[in-house]
């Protein structure tokens, strides 16, 4: 519920919706589903993003190109889905809400609005995402991970994300109280196979900090290595040592440190059996 808002825009063009959100107040609207609950007493004009042509997808020779406004329900019709990780982006964007919610909620919009599986399958694929900002520096690609940094500055949205197409095995695991609430603790492990070793690993994991993280010690434990028992157990135990997870109703600081180490482990055993399948 909105108590400030003053005004509705629908501009239909990226630079005139920039300028609007230069204004005190004003934010980017992309499917709404944010809004619906929450009291804010802080907008004072919403900027419908919807008229500027950002619900799109293409293929291009190293990734798929996803515009800010495709709904997440449009991407789980896109054949593409499964040549990214196994279909792994398909299955966290599964677990973002219903059918209903998905149908509305927009690429851009979760990535600040709060869909934790589907920002953790993201950065564990290496994706990046491009923002339209209105200073002199214009466009920015950015790393998931830095996106928090960028979110806060006022005149800048998410224009489009990039998820590279190559071949890599994942492996997805989560606990959540329920199937449909977020997760304590999701971990997103991807990893590139060169013969009986495998590079380019990173996991990802949401419920270990404020915002998801890359698991960089475990990483490093797999990192041209061949992914045997003793070495994904390292890689476990090092996820468990280099966090301190935050504690709140879904789980406290403890279990969700144990989280870390099995879920981690269970992640790269899952990557790791598809060794030799692709
Ligand atoms: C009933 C309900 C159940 C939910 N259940 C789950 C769940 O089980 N799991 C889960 O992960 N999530 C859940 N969510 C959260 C949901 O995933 C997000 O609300 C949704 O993904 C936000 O997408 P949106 O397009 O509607 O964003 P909006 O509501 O339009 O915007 C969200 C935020 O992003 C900003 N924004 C929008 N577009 C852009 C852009 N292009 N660039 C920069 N900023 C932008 C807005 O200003 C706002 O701050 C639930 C939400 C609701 C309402």
């Amino acid at each position: 519920m909105f108590l400030r808002m003053q005004a509705f825009e629908r501009p239909t063009d990226l630079a005139e919706a920039l300028r609007l959100l230069a204004r005190p107040g004003y934010r980017p609207l992309g499917g709404g589903t944010a809004a619906v609950g929450p009291v804010d007493a802080e907008t004072a004009g919403l900027v419908d993003l919807s008229g500027l042509g950002l619900q799109y997808s293409r293929m291009e020779h190293d990734g798929l190109v996803l515009g800010a406004m495709m709904t997440l329900g449009d991407l789980l019709g896109l054949p593409e889905l499964l040549l990214i990780g196994g279909g792994v982006l398909g299955k966290a964007v599964e677990r973002t809400g219903p059918p209903t919610l998905l149908n509305r909620a927009t690429m851009g919009g979760s990535l600040v609005g709060g869909a934790p599986d589907l920002a953790t399958a993201l950065l564990a694929l290496g994706a990046q995402v491009t923002l339209a900002r209105l200073d002199a520096a214009g466009q920015v690609v950015c790393e998931m991970s830095d996106l928090e940094r960028y979110e806060a500055e006022p005149a800048t949205l998410i224009e489009s994300v990039r998820i590279p197409v190559k071949p890599v095995l994942t492996g997805y695991e989560r606990v959540a109280r329920t199937p449909r609430d977020l997760p304590a603790v999701a971990v997103v492990a991807a990893m590139e196979q060169d013969g009986q070793f495998v590079q380019n690993v990173r996991i990802a994991a949401y419920g270990l900090a404020p915002a998801p993280i890359r698991l960089k010690a475990a990483e490093e434990e797999l990192e041209d290595a061949a992914p045997i028992e003793a070495v994904i157990q390292r890689a476990a135990e090092a996820a468990a040592a280099m966090v301190t997870p935050p504690a709140d109703l879904r789980g406290s600081s403890e279990y969700r440190r144990h989280l870390a180490r099995v879920l981690t482990r269970r992640a790269v055993e899952a990557a790791a059996g598809r060794m030799g399948r692709m």
